[in-house]
Order: structure tokens, then C-alpha cells, then sequence
């Protein structure tokens, strides 16, 4: 077996044996040495191959079983039961798992999550974490346990322990265009999920420009394989359909987003009802797909309960402390912010009728939010604050977005280019439902 002959294979659309697909994964763990079977131009080839070619439901199982044994399984036992974890296939302005995993904690789940960084135009939860002053997201396993035992509540980034196959695929998809592929997203959100440990796995699946998957139906097909694989491999899972044709949220980039998640939290005011929505609807799913309050009405009190009694923002501060980062709720000036600011102004009145997302995420990369570059450093605190929500009426005049850039230039070349992600129309029109089914 070589590598050239598995491209050619699937360059072809022929269908690969269990035996390739494990020949793929365990040499991919050694791409970066020199004497290795498998080139990281290959391994690219071959992404593109897929992508064009897709894998069908057996084969992606047998690459998401791969991927989750190329490292640990974190083992649970001995942790309050139910174990869960969530996962979000990445969109704009996502800063949801920030708010979620403390609630899901304050609710009394045991929650280990591992996350990724910033893939393609969607950010990235370890970038978000990254922008708080110490915080550490490279947790062993054991660090995790013990951290899960005492207060809940453990995340990790990418670590070579936890499907480290995924790793290596997810940073050579990022810069070779081969996100937006069924199989491969599938494969890659529940390698990483088996290998977390948890048996109760909540996944948000992001439709719309700002998403991977830009349309219903794709966005139902991945729903499918992503609830047929998950079910075949021993998982509970739950999968919610949410919109992503606009950011999430009011803000958009690293640090800026933090300080979002900080607001829903805290009831502070930098923040959309939208988002606090979404955070509510998913914390209530999860705790009934886990059986913990399987009364839709209960459920939705208990989430909001642990957002206005401020439990999941007492939750969210010994999860930021435990893991080394030190943030003040009350003045959040350590979360860094680019200096230069500059507005897209509305130029006449009516209905904000597009708020193109996945142009607006591109924009963060422009200001170096994101990486265009395998391992390429990123600046935490640029930023976009988004001041205006589709069917919103606007006034001629008023700030639709805010750019936070390092330089007055880079700010207004922004600005130009987001012109177009942006149409204010006579309308009226309807917002948009965050959740889409
Ligand atoms: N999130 C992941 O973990 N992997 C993907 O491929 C897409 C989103």
C-alpha cells in the first residue's frame, strides 16, 4: 500500500478498504518527519480527493473509529454520571461553548470537552480561551479528570493524546480548502467526542454562510451521517440545526467574543438576546437528551435559572481559575483590544436585509483574527462588533458594524470590503430563527 495509490483511488471514486483507511491514519501521525509513507502534499491530495469524492457511511465510520484510537480514550469511570460534551461545527461570532459548558456544569453534568482552533472563516473556542491572561488549554488526561471531579468542568485544545489524528487532518484542511466535506467534518467532531470520554454528546450544526455547510439540506445530510455514526459507535447524541446566515452574536474575534460570553453570563449588557437564546435552547436540550430534566418546560426553567441566579457565572469563574486564567468579571480591560476603530455607517434608513457571516468571518482572518497558514500565529484583539441583526430596522447614519484593527489602514480596507456584506433594503422582512430545527 502507498500513498499515491490511495489518492489515485479515491481521486478515481473508488471505495476504500477498512485497511487503506488505517494505513492513512496511523502514517498521517508521522507526516512531519522526513522518512515518513505518507508526504503532507499527499495527505493534502488526498483531502481533495475526498472532498470531491466524498466516503460513503461505511467508510467514514471506519475513519472515525481510526481517528479516535490514533490516541487515548479518556476513561470517565469514577466521575458523576452523566458525562457529557458539546460540540459546535464552527460558525461566526460562535462563542457559545464559553457560556454553555458552565451551565451545562451548574446544572450538575460532568462536562470534558476537547476544542479545536480557528478553522477556515469560523473561530475557534482555544483561540477565544487564549485571549484570557494564563489560561492554559493544554490539559493532560489526568489534569482533566481531576479538574472534571472538582468543579465540573474540564476543556482541552488538540492534544497529542486525544484523537491526534484529528489534529494533523484539521490543520492540513484548514489551509487547503477541504473543510466544507461531510465525511471529513463528521469524522473529525466525533473522533475528538469518543476520545473525550462522555457518552452524551450535544452537537450544534451551523447552517449558513458563515458555516461549513451553507444550505438546509446539506446541513441535514451531516446531520445524518453525524446521528447514524455517533448511534452505530455507542454515542447518545443530539443534534440541533442552527442558523449561521448572520454572526452569532454581537461580536465577532477572539478577545472581543470572550467578553461577550462574560455578559450573557454575568447579565451584563454587551451582549444579543439572540446568542443568550441559543445558549438557553442547547443548555435545555442537552439536559434532557441526558435524562437529567426530560420536561422541555423544566429543562428551559433550570437553564435560565442557572444564567439568573448567576451559578453558571460563578461555574465559569473557578473553570477559568482552575485552569490558570485570571479575569476579572467586573472590569474585563485585560481582554485586549486593537486600537484602531472605524464604523459602517448605513447610508439611507430601512431593514438590515443581509449580514453576509461568512464574509464577516473572512474580514477577522483579513485583520489577522485567523490563520491562513498551518500553526501561524494569530492576533487576539481585533475584532468586529455587529450592532444590528437582520429584519432590524436602521437609521441613515447609524454604525451597522464596528472594526477593531491594529492600523487605521487595515481597519478601512475592512470596512470597504465589508460594504458588501451588508444591504440595508424598504423592507419589512422577518428576522431569522437562531434555531432551524
Ligand atoms: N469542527 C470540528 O471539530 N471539525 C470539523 O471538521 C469542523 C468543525
Amino acid at each position: 500500500m502507498n500513498a499515491v495509490e490511495l489518492i489515485e483511488a479515491k481521486r478515481s471514486g473508488m471505495r476504500h478498504s477498512p485497511a487503506e483507511i488505517e494505513w492513512l491514519v496511523t502514517n498521517c501521525l508521522t507526516i512531519d518527519q522526513a522518512d515518513s509513507a505518507l508526504k503532507p502534499e499527499q495527505l493534502s491530495a488526498w483531502l481533495m480527493a475526498v472532498y470531491f469524492r466524498g466516503l460513503d457511511m461505511a467508510e467514514t465510520a471506519v475513519l472515525t473509529d481510526a481517528m479516535a484510537r490514533s490516541g487515548s480514550r479518556i476513561d470517565l469511570t469514577g466521575l458523576p454520571k452523566p458525562w457529557v460534551d458539546k460540540h459546535s461545527t464552527g460558525g461566526v461570532g460562535d462563542k457559545t461553548t464559553l457560556v454553555l459548558l458552565p451551565m451545562l456544569a451548574a446544572c450538575g453534568l460532568t462536562v470534558v470537552k476537547m476544542s479545536g482552533r480557528g478553522l477556515g472563516k469560523t473561530g475557534g473556542t482555544i483561540d477565544k480561551l487564549e485571549s484570557i491572561t494564563g489560561f492554559t488549554t493544554a490539559l493532560t488526561i489526568e489534569q482533566l479528570k481531576a479538574q472534571a471531579g472538582r468543579i465540573g468542568l474540564a476543556l482541552t485544545g488538540q492534544t497529542p493524546e486525544l484523537a491526534p489524528a484529528d489534529g494533523v487532518l484539521y490543520a492540513m484542511r484548514d489551509i487547503t480548502a477541504t473543510v466544507p466535506s461531510i465525511p471529513l467534518i463528521a469524522s473529525s467532531v466525533l473522533s475528538k467526542k469518543i476520545a473525550g470520554g462522555a457518552d452524551v454528546i450535544s452537537l450544534d450544526l451551523k447552517c449558513g454562510s458563515g458555516a461549513f455547510m451553507e444550505d438546509l439540506v446539506s446541513a441535514r445530510n451531516l446531520r445524518e451521517v453525524l446521528m447514524a455514526i455517533g448511534q452505530a459507535l455507542g454515542l447518545k447524541i443530539g443534534v440541533e440545526i442552527t442558523d449561521m446566515s448572520q454572526p452569532l452574536g454581537k461580536a465577532v474575534g477572539n478577545s472581543i467574543e470572550v467578553r461577550e460570553a462574560i455578559s450573557v453570563l454575568t447579565a451584563g449588557e454587551f451582549h444579543s438576546a439572540r446568542f443568550r437564546e441559543l445558549c438557553i435552547e442547547l443548555c435545555a436540550t442537552t439536559l434532557q437528551l441526558a435524562g437529567v430534566e426530560p420536561a422541555p418546560a423544566e429543562a428551559l426553567a433550570k437553564s435560565e435559572a442557572v444564567l439568573t441566579d448567576g451559578t453558571a457565572a460563578k461555574k465559569a469563574s473557578e473553570w477559568i481559575d482552575a485552569q490558570g486564567g485570571r479575569l476579572d468579571f467586573d472590569n474585563l480591560d485585560s481582554l485586549p483590544l486593537a486600537p484602531q476603530k472605524a464604523d459602517l455607517i448605513a447610508k439611507r434608513s430601512g431593514y438590515l436585509g443581509r449580514l453576509h457571516a461568512g464574509m464577516i468571518g473572512e474580514a477577522i482572518i483579513a485583520l489577522g483574527g485567523g490563520r491562513t497558514a498551518r500553526g501561524q500565529a494569530i492576533d487576539h484583539s481585533v475584532g468586529i462588533e455587529v450592532h444590528a441583526e437582520i429584519g432590524s430596522e436602521v437609521q441613515e447614519g447609524q454604525a451597522i458594524l464596528t472594526v477593531y484593527a491594529r492600523t487605521e489602514s487595515e481597519a478601512q480596507t475592512v470596512i470597504h470590503t465589508l460594504r458588501g456584506a451588508t444591504e440595508v433594503i424598504d423592507g419589512p422582512i422577518s428576522t431569522v430563527p437562531v434555531i432551524l430545527g
